[in-house]
């Protein structure tokens, strides 16, 4: 059967780092005789460009029949303060694939603790993978917003936070075995729900891995503190979205750091968690690195080839430990030159 991967560039340095993750992916078909079709669409900032709209039907219905899509980044100045922001596109494409778990590995590679900014001791052996949810919560409840007051409505079900929290333990079971599940239960209505609910799903299906609360402000200092104590955090969209932030840079850039979005069934969307780099775009200095593991992680959770994607992040290690690498990583490659460094490593 042929598989089915959307490319989706978008803008700034979206289609630099998608070009690199398209080439990793074509020499691991090579490799692994895999059948794939590959297709590129238009999205973001290009897309309102080109047909007037950041998520056009064509490309919706590109993505909605793909078995994967890999997004570039999106937005940039051109588009600051226009009727149709390509950000937009974004939310409208996350939904109608209905991916309700974001989730971002952070990790500082062995020799490469220098570059964190955090002291070398605290930085060795980070390897944390945060669970956010990304369809609920405070981002998607009703508002009012006035001049004098506004308010957000922070709405959960115990059937949306069961079902990110049982990709956390699953994610769980394949590393370290442990979650700690991230909330603020001593203030909020829907934090107590969560860790209520969290409790249940852990007691009826997932008693073998180990389970920890913790108040988001305190997780918030943990993470500097003592961030290689950590394996699975599980959190909602709000608190996820500033501790996945913080917890990026550990590794030294945010060039570094892939993502996946994942719902029910094996379709997922891959994205580096950059933006669209406008400072940068266009120079050659893009770190593709965050797109290239991207791409590992779209091969072990979507086509289903998890030695494709150990052989991707392995390749990764082993061309920064021999120096390989980008500016932002002390390295002296551009992103074209690293991507065919790293392909004749593979
Ligand atoms: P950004 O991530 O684009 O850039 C922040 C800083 O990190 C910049 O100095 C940039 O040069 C650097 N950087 C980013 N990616 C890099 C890479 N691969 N290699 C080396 N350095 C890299 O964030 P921003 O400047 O706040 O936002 C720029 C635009 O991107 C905005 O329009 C924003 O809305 C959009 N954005 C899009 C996404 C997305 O597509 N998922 C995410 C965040 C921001």
């Amino acid at each position: 059967m042929t598989l089915n991967v959307v490319f989706l560039p978008g803008d700034g340095v979206g289609p630099e780092v998608s070009d690199s993750a398209r080439s990793i992916l074509e020499a691991t078909v090579a490799k692994f005789n895999l059948d794939l079709s590959m297709q590129t669409c238009a999205f973001g900032g290009a897309a309102i460009d080109s047909y007037g709209d950041p998520f056009p039907v064509e490309t919706q219905q590109a993505c909605l029949s793909a078995d994967a899509i890999f997004l570039g980044a999106v937005g940039g100045p051109k588009w600051d303060g226009a009727e149709k922001r390509p950000e937009s596109g974004l939310l409208a494409l996350r939904k109608t694939l209905d991916v309700y778990a974001n989730l971002r590995p952070v990790q500082v590679l062995s020799g490469m603790e220098n570059l964190s900014p955090l002291k070398p001791d605290l930085a060795r052996n980070i390897d944390i993978l945060i669970v956010r949810e990304l369809t609920g919560g405070l981002y998607f409840g009703d508002r009012t917003e006035g001049d004098m007051s506004a308010s957000d409505i922070c709405t959960y079900t115990r059937a949306e936070v069961q079902r990110v929290a049982r990709i956390a333990f699953r994610a769980a079971r394949e590393r370290r075995g442990k979650v700690v599940s991230v909330d603020k239960a001593n203030v909020l209505a829907t934090s107590r729900l969560w860790r209520s609910s969290v409790i249940d799903l852990h007691q009826s299906e997932f008693a073998d891995v180990e389970l920890e609360h913790m108040l988001v402000d305190a997780m918030a200092m943990k993470l500097i503190q003592c961030p290689a104590e950590y394996d699975v955090l599980l959190t909602e969209n709000l608190f996820g979205d500033i501790l996945s932030d913080e917890a990026s840079v550990l590794s030294g850039s945010i060039g570094m750091a892939p993502s996946a979005s994942l719902g029910d069934g094996t379709r997922g969307l891959y994205e580096p968690i950059h933006g669209s780099a406008p400072d940068i775009a266009g120079t050659g200095k893009a770190n593709p690195v965050g797109a290239i593991l991207s791409v590992a992680m779209l091969l072990r959770h979507s086509l289903e080839v998890p030695e494709a994607a150990d052989i991707i992040e392995v390749g990764v290690q082993q061309a920064i430990k021999a120096g390989y690498g980008t500016g932002d990583i002390g390295g002296q490659d551009s992103t074209q030159n690293f991507t065919e460094k790293l392909i004749a490593l593979l």
